[in-house]
């Protein structure tokens, strides 16, 4: 399997990802760089990469062991991660299972009120507009996904949610929320991208405290800590 870094495709603000001989498969580089406010603040995570990659590895071989297709293939080394190449659908999926960040500010709901069922949102991938949120008529309408691509985004994205939910509950961990992104590849929906605390909300389920990128969004201070307990907690 070749695994040599090639051209250098795409960087953003926490991955870069580079080209491999193989046509089919790309190199995910993960970054200690951490933005938030869409770039508005900037900083740095100390190993933040490295965690991030591990996290990332333990729960894409969680999910693909229960039946969710993903774009992982292996971890490479500290940063890299190897992955299929995937032709992005422009639409981030939010899961919500406790209101926090933007939904409790846009709604006047308070943080941590617990729901019922999921809730799941759409924004469409567009840092120029801070992301938009969407229906699924617009992805729709605007051509960015299929009626049937988009029902199997949502079940996949719920049953990430109950898979993920589970596992951490277990290690301590309350899934508040968390954004995933979906990709085409040979007429297959993958999942793509990264799951760690910087696209989820992880609260200490004894004493409530925040271990994820929050710590570093509201400069609560212990960023690296949060991380590095999340890593434990996760891969152990
Ligand atoms: N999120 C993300 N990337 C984004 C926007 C959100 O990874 O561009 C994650 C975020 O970490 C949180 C969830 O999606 O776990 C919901 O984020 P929210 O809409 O509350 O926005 P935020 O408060 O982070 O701006």
């Amino acid at each position: 399997m070749q695994t040599k870094k090639g051209r250098m495709i795409y960087e953003g603000k926490a991955k870069k990802i580079y080209n491999t001989a193989d046509s089919g498969l790309y190199i995910q580089h993960f970054k200690d760089d951490a933005t938030a406010f869409n770039a508005k603040k900037r900083g740095t995570i100390v190993n933040k990469g490295i965690m991030n990659n591990k996290i990332s590895e333990r729960l894409f071989t969680l999910l693909e062991s229960k039946g969710v297709p993903t774009h992982f293939v292996k971890r490479l080394n500290d940063r890299d991660m190897l992955v299929k190449r995937l032709e992005i659908i422009p639409v981030e999926v939010v899961i919500r299972n406790v209101i926090a960040g933007s939904m409790s500010k846009r709604l006047g709901v308070e943080e941590g009120t617990k729901v019922k069922k999921p809730i799941l949102e759409f924004y469409y991938k567009k840092d120029e507009l801070d992301d938009p949120l969407v229906n699924d008529d617009t992805v729709i309408a605007l051509e960015w996904a299929t009626l049937s691509e988009l029902k199997t985004i949502r079940s996949m994205a719920l049953k990430v949610n109950r898979t993920l939910r589970s596992y951490l509950d277990k290690r301590g961990i309350i899934l508040v929320d968390f954004k995933l992104e979906f990709g085409r590849n040979n007429g297959q929906i993958l999942l793509g991208d990264e799951i760690c605390p910087d696209t989820c909300r992880f609260w200490d389920k004894k004493t409530m405290e925040k271990m994820d990128k929050d710590r570093f969004r509201r400069d609560l201070g212990k960023v690296e800590e949060a991380y590095q307990e999340v890593c434990r907690r996760v891969c152990e």
